[in-house]
């Protein structure tokens, strides 16, 4: 894949970073199914160990399957290296691991996934991590919430649950001005609807298990490195600009410039926390990744309809649709996602929790589960479930209130995904 730079997006899904194999010439990229690569000699294993040759030791590092998903949305992301982890919250630590230590904070957008805010607010304390979270709407709040032991800023480009979508270069201009790596979780957006490395993020964090791999098979996750980041300009990050003992004393930003972050996350992230993808996962995602531009349309395409059959039915409340005109996020769209707005949404059914508990349990094609960006429409009452642990306002911040339910709209044909939706609120409100 020489010129990369003068082919499409469609193009990319199917090619970037795979090659017919050299030892047999399978056209599709094969399961590496193998713990353990042979050294050519002593000496081989020494430059492999010592990062002056790249190539394969051990699978929780480097896996030839593995490197090909790697590669392939770094390219889909406009960055210079990706590492792949076992899940999107393993990416989500990964992409923190080499920035923070003791004592540091990360400060992050209040529209997050449930998972993530229960990850940040809570779980990192153990390593002596902190998070601050602000609404990211108000620039001066996320400005005036980084402080010294700050070592980066973290939002989603469309946010779960909520229907918002953030303005990345605004933020991105923010974090810039205070000399920190902005990190996106672009999972529900995804590399085709949005870039956030042209928008002036650092790094872009994905669950793979969602629309990358797109039919709800297997978990993933990967950390994308624009490669633009100066890690050495405010001495705020030595493990990658200072020489790092984890690692024989090795500079990581002055061996290995733009690729610091990505051969960091593998040489001492993977290798010592193991949050490795395996294979036969990254084998389903590459498969996943060949058809996303034409999965993503359909998603639109779908979510656009259902959305606009229900904002003009009486029993619906709200829809926060951030692709309706009547999104107070609709001018984000052409800015930050200009194919579309993603395929999550929530709505609100009149007669509150109990109707929409009864919808979800009137739903046929809609499947219940805590799960998005499969092929298959999905239906989640988010408060009682993905956003249970947190605190009223948490939820009322993400978007998850207790009479709203939850869409992933899949890519069945809109008209059966609108008759079941009718059915369904028929028997909700009755
Ligand atoms: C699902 C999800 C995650 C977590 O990913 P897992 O693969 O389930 O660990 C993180 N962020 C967003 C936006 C998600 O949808």
């Amino acid at each position: 894949m020489s010129d990369k730079k003068s082919l499409g997006f469609d193009t990319l899904q199917i090619h970037a970073g795979a090659a017919p194999d050299p030892a047999t010439g399978a056209r599709q990229t094969p399961i590496y199914q193998t713990t353990a690569f042979v050294f050519k000699d002593a000496e081989h294993a020494a430059r492999l160990f010592n990062l002056q040759e790249v190539g394969y030791i051990y699978s929780r590092l480097t896996n030839p399957t593995v490197s090909v998903l790697a590669e392939r949305v770094a390219t889909l992301e406009g960055g210079v290296g990706a590492v792949c982890c076992s899940s999107g919250h393993a990416a989500q630590i990964m992409a923190l691991f080499p920035l923070m230590g003791p004592g540091c904070n990360v400060v992050a957008s209040t529209r997050l996934y449930g998972g993530t805010v229960t990850q940040l607010s809570q779980s990192i304390k153990r390593f002596g991590w902190s998070a601050k979270f602000v609404d990211f709407d108000d620039l001066d709040a996320v400005a005036a919430a980084i402080d010294d032991n700050t070592r980066a800023v973290f939002c989603e480009s469309i946010a779960n649950p909520g229907g918002y979508i953030t303005d990345l270069s605004a933020v991105a201009k923010v974090a810039d001005k205070a000399g920190l790596p902005l990190i996106v979780d672009n999972t529900s957006a995804t590399p085709y609807l949005c870039n956030p490395i042209k928008h002036g993020a650092t790094l872009v964090v994905h669950s793979t298990t969602k629309y990358l791999t797109g039919n709800g098979t297997v978990t993933g996750g990967v950390v994308v490195d624009a490669g633009t980041f100066d890690w050495s300009a405010s001495g705020k990050f030595p493990s990658l600009s200072e020489p790092e003992p984890a690692y024989h004393g090795l500079n990581f930003h002055e061996a290995l410039g733009g690729m610091a972050f990505t051969f960091h996350s593998i040489a001492i992230g993977l290798r010592d926390l193991g949050m490795t993808m395996n294979p036969q996962g990254a084998f389903y995602t590459l498969l996943g990744i060949e058809t996303l531009s034409l999965r993503m349309q359909k998603h639109v395409a779908n979510a656009v309809e259902v959305a606009n059959w229900l904002e003009k039915d009486p029993r619906v409340t709200k829809v926060t649709y951030a692709g309706l005109p009547s999104s107070p996020y609709h001018g984000r769209v052409s800015k930050i996602c200009p194919r579309g707005a993603g395929a999550l949404f929530t709505f609100g059914v009149k007669g509150g929790y109990d109707a929409c508990v009864k919808l979800v349990d009137s739903l046929d094609l809609f499947s219940h589960v805590a799960n998005l960006g499969d092929t298959r429409s999905l239906v989640i009452h988010s408060a009682s479930t993905t956003h249970r642990q947190l605190s009223d306002e948490q939820r009322a911040a993400a978007g998850a209130y207790p009479d709203t339910v939850r869409l992933s709209i899949g890519i069945e044909d809109a008209k059966d995904l609108i008759a079941d939706l009718d059915q369904a609120l028929a028997k909700a409100t009755a």
